[in-house]
Parts: C-alpha cells; sequence; structure tokens
C-alpha cells in the first residue's frame, strides 16, 4: 500500500507488482478539510487519515479486511497477528522532515498551507500508525518516502536497465529531485539508522532551494517582482524559475507590465481613454490576471499547443479563463511567444539540475554502460503536459559540456506516472524484507 500527504489531496492505493515491470493499482483520493489543515492537534489529522484507510481497504479490499478482523477477534493476545495479513505501507510525506530511519522522520515544518505547531518535531510515521492501530487496522508503516524518490524507484521498477534509472524529478507545483549516490562522496555527516552495505544511498537533493544564497541564475525584473511579493522572499529561487506554481505569475507580471505602458499595444479597449490602466485593456474588471497568482500555468500548455495561425484555441481560451474580450490574433501571438519563452526557459533550467546530476553520477563516462541509456523518471503537471518540454530540455543537454550531443542522445527521459505512490509500495516491500 502507498498513501500521499502532500499538499491539497490524500490519495491511499494499494499495489499489485506483477514483477515484469507493470503494475495494477487501486487508488482513492480525497482532498484534506481545510480546518484540518491548521487543526489544534495532529492527532485531528492522523485519524482523518488514518480513517481514509480504513474507508479504502473496506471498499477495495473487503474480503481480506474482513478476514483480518474476525481472526483479530478471536485471538486472545494481541499483537499476534498472522505477519501475511498485514499490508505494508510506504508513507509518502511531501514536507520536509529530519529522516532518521526507513520507516522515521521528524516533521522540521509545514509548508503549503499547513500549520498545526504540535506536529513539529514529531515522528510523522508514528502518528499514522498510532491513528491505524486505534483503528485496528492490519497495516504497518513500512517506510517515509519523499516523492522524488518514490519517482526513482518507481522508474527503476517500470523501465529496468543495467543500472536502472539516475534521477528522479518532480516538475510540478514545485521541482526537486533525488539520485544515488555512492556513500564516499556524501560530505554531510550521516546520522541515524542507515544500512551501508551497499555503499551507496538515495539523496533528495531540494534543488528547488539552489540559488539561495548565490544569485547566481539570470534574473529579471519579473523574477525579482515575484520574489519579492511571495511568502518566503529569497528561498527556492531556482523553483520560483521552473515550477508549476511560478511560471504563469511570471507570465502574468509581464503582462500587466505590458498593459500598463501607453507604448505597447496590447489587448487594449480602442474605444477607452480612461487614466486607469485596467480600464484601457478588453479584459473584464473581474479577470484572474490582475490578482496575484490569478493565472494558472496550464494556460501556457495551450498556447504552446495551438500552433495555428489564427490560434483559435488559445484565444477562446484567453476568453473562457482570463475574460479577455475577442483577443486580436496578434495580441495571442505576442501572449504565445512570451509565454513560449518563460516556459522554455524553465525547460533549459531544468536540464541544468538534470545534466548535473548525470554528470555527477559519471554514468556517461562509464565504458562498461556504453551502449545503456541513462534512465531518469519524471513526474508533475508541467513536464507531463507542457508540449515539448522534454524536447527542450534535451537540446538544453546537447549543449552542456560534457553531455554533447552523443550524451544527450543516451539520457531517455520517462514519465513516471502515479511514480510517488508505485514507489512508495515497492519501498515499503523492500523494507518489509528487511525487517
Ligand atoms: P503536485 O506537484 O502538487 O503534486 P501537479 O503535478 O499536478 O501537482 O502540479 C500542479 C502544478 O502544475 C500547478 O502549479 C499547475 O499550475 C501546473 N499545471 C497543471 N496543469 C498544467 C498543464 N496542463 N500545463 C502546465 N502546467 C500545469
Amino acid at each position: 500500500m502507498a498513501v500521499d500527504l502532500g499538499g491539497t489531496n490524500f490519495r491511499v492505493c494499494s499495489i499489485r507488482l506483477n514483477g515484469d515491470s507493470t503494475f495494477n493499482l487501486t487508488f482513492s483520493k480525497v482532498a484534506i478539510p481545510k480546518e484540518l489543515m491548521v487543526a489544534e492537534t495532529a492527532q485531528e489529522l492522523f485519524a482523518f487519515l488514518a480513517e481514509e484507510v480504513k474507508n479504502f481497504l473496506k471498499k477495495h479490499h473487503g474480503n481480506q479486511f474482513e478476514a483480518y478482523t474476525r481472526r483479530r477477534l478471536t485471538m486472545s493476545a494481541p499483537g499476534g497477528f498472522r505477519d501475511e495479513h498485514i499490508f505494508r505501507m510506504g508513507f509518502t510525506f511531501s514536507f520536509p522532515v529530519q529522516q532518521i530511519g526507513i520507516n522515521k522522520g521528524t516533521l522540521i515544518r509545514w509548508t503549503k498551507g499547513f500549520d498545526i505547531p504540535d506536529a513539529v518535531g514529531r515522528d510523522v510515521c508514528a502518528l499514522l500508525q498510532s491513528e491505524m492501530n486505534k483503528l485496528h487496522l492490519p497495516v504497518k508503516v513500512a517506510a517515509l518516502v519523499n516523492d522524488t524518490v518514490g519517482t526513482l524507484v518507481a522508474r527503476s521498477y517500470t523501465s529496468p536497465g543495467k543500472s536502472g534509472a539516475v534521477l528522479g524529478a518532480i516538475f510540478g507545483t514545485g521541482t526537486n529531485g533525488a539520485y544515488v549516490e555512492k556513500l564516499s562522496k556524501i560530505k554531510k555527516p550521516l546520522s541515524g539508522d542507515y544500512d551501508n552495505s551497499t555503499g551507496e544511498m538515495v539523496m533528495n537533493t531540494e534543488w528547488g532551494s539552489f540559488d539561495n544564497q548565490l544569485n547566481v541564475l539570470p534574473s529579471t525584473s519579473w523574477d525579482k517582482a515575484l520574489d519579492e511579493a511571495s511568502v518566503n522572499p529569497g528561498i527556492q529561487m531556482y523553483e520560483k524559475r521552473v515550477s508549476g506554481m511560478f511560471l504563469g505569475e511570471i507570465l502574468r507580471l509581464v503582462l500587466i507590465d505590458m498593459f500598463k505602458n501607453p507604448k505597447i499595444s496590447f489587448f487594449k479597449d480602442e474605444d477607452s481613454n480612461s487614466n486607469d490602466w485596467r480600464s484601457t485593456t478588453n479584459v473584464g474588471e473581474n479577470s484572474s490576471l490582475f490578482k496575484q497568482w490569478g493565472l494558472d500555468t496550464s494556460i501556457m500548455s495551450v498556447a504552446a499547443a495551438d500552433n495555428t495561425p489564427e490560434l483559435g484555441t488559445l484565444r477562446q481560451e484567453l476568453e473562457s479563463a482570463l475574460h479577455v474580450y475577442a483577443p486580436a490574433q496578434d495580441d495571442a501571438q505576442a501572449f504565445k511567444a512570451i509565454a513560449g519563452a518563460i516556459g522554455r526557459r524553465a525547460a533549459r533550467l531544468a536540464a541544468v539540475a538534470i545534466g548535473a546530476i548525470v554528470l555527477q553520477t559519471g554514468k556517461l563516462a562509464d565504458p562498461g554502460l556504453k551502449d545503456e541509456p541513462v534512465d531518469i523518471g519524471v513526474d508533475g503537471s508541467l513536464v507531463e503536459h507542457y508540449p515539448y518540454f522534454r524536447d527542450m530540455i534535451h537540446e538544453a543537454l546537447a549543449a552542456v559540456d560534457g553531455i554533447g550531443e552523443e550524451g544527450a542522445k543516451r539520457i531517455r527521459i520517462g514519465i513516471a506516472k502515479d511514480g510517488s505512490g508505485v514507489g512508495a509500495a515497492l519501498i515499503a516491500l523492500v523494507a518489509a524484507g528487511m525487517e
């Protein structure tokens, strides 16, 4: 089993691994009630999660659940249940944790709108386990997983090669990547419970926070404006140029500057001679275009996908989603060009992180792997839906010193669909084998 708590939704799934790189997945998804994101106690949130796990088991694994419950009732000693009746669960928890064991990690801080101070510093696996125990569920939290690590492992399962996937990366709301590193190369002092027999460890890079102190990334005035108006100025600087949460906002800030500039005729209301720049546009005054975060990155995918001269689909979308009235063809072309530049820059910056990890692993230069692809699993709406995102990454990889055209051809980037769920379940399975 796997559960995923990462933001808006809580996902529960069970996965049958067929052992031949395929799997069957059953899943349910529920929105997390807003009041539980800021509950008084951690117990309230985790009790809700446990209840969802129970509902899922009853619905999709009723027979096993009933058999377990019947058996449990006839047992005299608690805890003596048959091992094969117990589901091993991977817990994907995409908040900062200090991981101190395969199924142990303390919450460092909440992000993404969650705020339950009582949970900070506590082991999130134990919190979930204790609530599931209260409901007598036949489930053991066997592994705590970051979504990037789940993606890496899932891709290694579905796309087996000589060395498995080298990198699991997310390009969704945020961006991050995890890869396998040699222990000898890890400089950070390691603590906690870990197995060093393989000489390797999965590293969660948290690359979204690259450039927090450096200021080496090229910046436009719109990058600066976005950062200054964000809740965490100076933080997650790389992510703010690359991931889905931010690209739409960069585009929106560019558009606003164009509206304000009297020399640029862009989505203009030709009949207006108002002094208020908003009224000189043909954009409805309630359009989300005028609000921070009001432009969803998905419209950039619509723009990139519409390659007709008249841009009918994009113009329709501008009208329905953003209340731009009767957008002119030229204006839609301008919108598409700017959105395309922002998307292309994001893909090229994504290639920097990917290329750096590929070079760090040394796989391209390894003579033993000469004819093998260097496999990368990716997940997230941006990389999945933005047209040509992966092509643009490849184009940029070919320009990286040490990779080049030939190297770029060997780098295979594939979508790891349901990656974090499948990966978390796989990790739970491996962890169960080590108990
Ligand atoms: P999460 O990363 O939270 O698990 P997703 O992978 O679905 O979720 O990513 C959500 C982000 O992707 C949002 O910022 C959204 O604006 C963006 N997004 C959603 N659909 C698209 C699309 N079709 N094209 C580009 N970006 C998209």
